[in-house]
Order: C-alpha cells, then sequence, then structure tokens
C-alpha cells in the first residue's frame, strides 16, 4: 500500500498543521499522560481542550455526532496524520484512559440508545471519569472466575463482593463493572457487565500506593449496592463478550509508537548532551548499543503499526498482528526507561522535589509505572498464551484440576 499522502491527505495536513499554529496557546501543559502517572481530576484547561479537539475532530473523530462526537466517516489515514502532526508539534493529544478509549468503543458496539445518549458526550469531553471494576483478590489472569454477585431485588440488583487494583476508583464517579448474576450458569454464561455511579451507598473505596508513591489504584467493598436492572450493558449473562471488547481497546491504548519515540528522543538528547570525564555519554559502548537496539525495536513497532494500518485500509482482520502490539510496546517502554536511569547514574533515580532532578524524575516515575503495565490489562505470559492459542493457533495451554 502506498502510504504517501493523497491531494485530500495532504490538504487535510495543512489543516491540522495551521490549527496547531493558530491554537497553541490553548494547549494545556499537561498530557492524558501525565494525568495517566498521577490519576486526579481533569483541569478546567485541559476538558476545554479536549472539547475543541473534539469539536474540530481532532479527538474521538469517528464517534458518531449524535453522541458528541464529530462523526467522521474512518479514515485511518486521516487519524494517523493527526497522530504524527501533534507529536511533531509537541502538542497535547486528546485524551485517552478507561472512559474513552475503553468504555466509549464498548458502549457504541454494546450498548443500549439509552446508555449511549447518557454517557458517550460527556465522558470524550473529560467531563466523567471511569474507572474499571474488572480484578478481583482471587480473579487476574482468570478473570471470568470472578466472584462478585448481583441478584435480582424487584426492578434493581444488589451486589456484594470486592474488586481489587482499580485504577482512579478513588477519584472516578463512574465504574463499569463484571458481577456475576447467573450463579448456576457455566463460568462464562454467568457474568454481567454493568455501569453505575461510584456514589451508590455501600461502595467503600480503599486507596492503594503503587511503586510510583501515587495513590493510583484502589481496593472497592461492595455491600448491598442497589443497582438498576437498566445498568446492564449487552444483556444479562452476556457479559463476557462485553469484557472481552473492552480489554481489546484496552490492548489499543497501552502500546503505540509514536509514544516510545517521544521517549527515543528525549534519551537521545541525554546522550548527547550529559557528559563523564568531559565525553559526551554516546561515546560509552555499552550505553550506545543499548539505544540502537532500541532504535530499531521502536522503528520496528513504527513499521508494524504501518503493515496493520495497510491491512485495516485492506479490510482484512488484524489477527495476529494486533496481539503484539501491548506485549512489545510495553516491554520496548520499559526498557527505554531502564537506559534513561542507566545513563543518568545517580541522577536518573531522584525523585521529584530534589533540586539536581532532571525533567521532575520522570524516568524512575516512567520506570515504575510501565513495569504495571506489563502487567495491567493482561500480563506479559497472558498476552503470549494469546498470542499462542488465538493467533498462531497453538494447542491450549493444559487447565489446572479443581481441587
Ligand atoms: C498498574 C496496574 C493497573 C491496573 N488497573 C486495573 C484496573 O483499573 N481494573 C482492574 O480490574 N484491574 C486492574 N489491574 C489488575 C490487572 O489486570 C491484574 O493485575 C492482571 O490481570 C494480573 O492479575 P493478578 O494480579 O491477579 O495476577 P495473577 O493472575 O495471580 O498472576 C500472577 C502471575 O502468574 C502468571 N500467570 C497466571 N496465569 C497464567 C497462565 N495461565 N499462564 C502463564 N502465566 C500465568 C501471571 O502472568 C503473573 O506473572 C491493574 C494492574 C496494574 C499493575
Amino acid at each position: 500500500m502506498d502510504l504517501r499522502d493523497s491531494a485530500e491527505h495532504q490538504k487535510f495536513r495543512e489543516e491540522v498543521r495551521k490549527f496547531l499554529k493558530d491554537f497553541k496557546d490553548q494547549a494545556p501543559e499537561e498530557t492524558a499522560h501525565t494525568f495517566r502517572l498521577s490519576p486526579r481530576p481533569y483541569t478546567q484547561q485541559v476538558k476545554d481542550w479536549q472539547k475543541l479537539l473534539v469539536e474540530r475532530g481532532y479527538a474521538c473523530r469517528n464517534v458518531p455526532k449524535e453522541y458528541g462526537g464529530f462523526g467522521a466517516a474512518p479514515d485511518i489515514l486521516k487519524n494517523k496524520i493527526i497522530a504524527d502532526e501533534f507529536f511533531a508539534a509537541d502538542m497535547p493529544q486528546g485524551l485517552y484512559g478507561q472512559g474513552i478509549s475503553m468504555l466509549v468503543p464498548t458502549l457504541l458496539e454494546h450498548g443500549t440508545e439509552e446508555q449511549k445518549q447518557a454517557w458517550i458526550e460527556p465522558t470524550i469531553n473529560g467531563e466523567i471519569m471511569w474507572c474499571q471494576g474488572y480484578s478481583e483478590p482471587n480473579s487476574g489472569s482468570d478473570l471470568a472466575s470472578l466472584q462478585t454477585n448481583a441478584i435480582v431485588d424487584g426492578d434493581d440488583f444488589l451486589i456484594n463482593g470486592s474488586k481489587i487494583w482499580t485504577s482512579s476508583a478513588h477519584i472516578a464517579p463512574m465504574i463499569f463493572c463484571l458481577v456475576r448474576t447467573e450463579p448456576d450458569a457455566s463460568k462464562y454464561q454467568g457474568i454481567s457487565y454493568m455501569i453505575f455511579s461510584m456514589d451508590t451507598p455501600g461502595i467503600e473505596v480503599r486507596p492503594l500506593q503503587t511503586m510510583t508513591g501515587h495513590p493510583s489504584f484502589n481496593e472497592v467493598f461492595f455491600t448491598d449496592v442497589r443497582v438498576p436492572q437498566t445498568a446492564v450493558v449487552g444483556g444479562r449473562g452476556k457479559g463476557w463478550k462485553v469484557a472481552n471488547s473492552t480489554l481489546k481497546h484496552e490492548r489499543g491504548m497501552l502500546s503505540n509508537a509514536n509514544a516510545s519515540q517521544e521517549r527515543l528522543n528525549k534519551i537521545a538528547r541525554i546522550l548527547k548532551e550529559e557528559t563523564v570525564d568531559g565525553r559526551p555519554l554516546f561515546k560509552n559502548r555499552i550505553l550506545r548499543d543499548r539505544f540502537i537496539d532500541l532504535q530499531s525495536q521502536v522503528q520496528g513497532m513504527r513499521l508494524h503499526e504501518m503493515r496493520l494500518l495497510t491491512n485495516a485500509e485492506r479490510g482484512n482482520a488484524p489477527g495476529l498482528g494486533d496481539m503484539v502490539c501491548k506485549l512489545l510496546g510495553c516491554e520496548i517502554n520499559h526498557q527505554l526507561d531502564a537506559l534513561a536511569i542507566d545513563a543518568l547514574g545517580e541522577i536518573g533515580i531522584l525523585y521529584d522535589g530534589i533540586p539536581s532532578v532532571q525533567e521532575d524524575g520522570i524516568w524512575q516515575q516512567w520506570f515504575m509505572y510501565d513495569l504495571g503495565l506489563i502487567i495491567g490489562g493482561g500480563t506479559a505470559q497472558i498476552q503470549k498464551n494469546i498470542i499462542a492459542e488465538r493467533g498462531l493457533d497453538m494447542p491450549r495451554e493444559p487447565r489446572a484440576v479443581a481441587g
């Protein structure tokens, strides 16, 4: 496939560049990534910027107009032009996260008309944050074994049980949550996917501190939490399919070549500008080898994304190609962070607030945060199982025998 700009795409690229030039002053300092590192409610400036991007079609571009999006017909090359131009201009792109990137596409696929009307617009505008109630103390990789239950009580469900590692539950006003509504059905058939307010009586949130020092995830306890039956997305007992749709979007959110390239560019600057005994770090053979190795891996990611684009443009299913992105992207980012820390030596492990720290101590924060992303959204080992079993048609791993 020829990925060079057609006349239409060249015109579109010029439009994006002009927007970035004209609106530079309105862009907030914070990026979506800073909010992920240290979850907190969006500032008004961030929400205004997001709203502007949605109105102009530079965020949530393909979300239908009736749900508050821009309503453009899918054109993957235009989406790529937007991502590349914002990246090149070093301007904050649209927000992403559990609501915008995971719940919104799930609702578009499985939600009722009322659910789409109620939740999509405030979510894409950054007005409502969401958290994801999937993992439980005894159900992580084997998610379908979850035990939080919901029993019918009049027009409602009563939910009892607990979730763990629930990112942003301490600040998110809404949750999408997996519960067991059919205790007698088989493991995969008895699950329902529900959306409800975190202010519902009976919900208790206890923050957990991660290695980064930020309380970014939580334990969540449910005691007789009353939720209307209309909170179910995709049909009662059919939540496993809906949950997998969200997981697919989560995997897609956690890796992209531009984000890795941004880190690589910062490391190149460190290796050029920092010196040991008067010699730039690039002269150090070990650091240079590691840099070149990672540079070729990031380039590989970029070419792989091009291959996926070509596939999508031809209407082919992404299949195996899509499955490797989360695994590789998260591992490459973690290796990039490690290289930056090693290159900076003792400065690399300083925390923000210490006078000689560089770039607000971002590298050690990224190093610890990115280790979490190798686990969150399905661990690296589980990704390898998915690639082997669903992508390469290899025999399924033996299932553990109960008892
Ligand atoms: C930063 C972060 C944010 C998170 N945010 C959320 C969130 O918002 N919402 C939410 O619901 N969850 C969240 N999680 C939880 C995450 O989804 C789980 O940690 C993950 O699915 C693994 O489950 P577990 O921790 O129970 O580990 P386990 O499933 O107990 O796994 C332990 C180890 O055994 C390995 N293992 C397990 N089964 C297999 C197998 N079949 N084959 C090979 N190896 C195997 C795993 O790879 C892992 O190394 C988050 C986790 C992190 C780290």
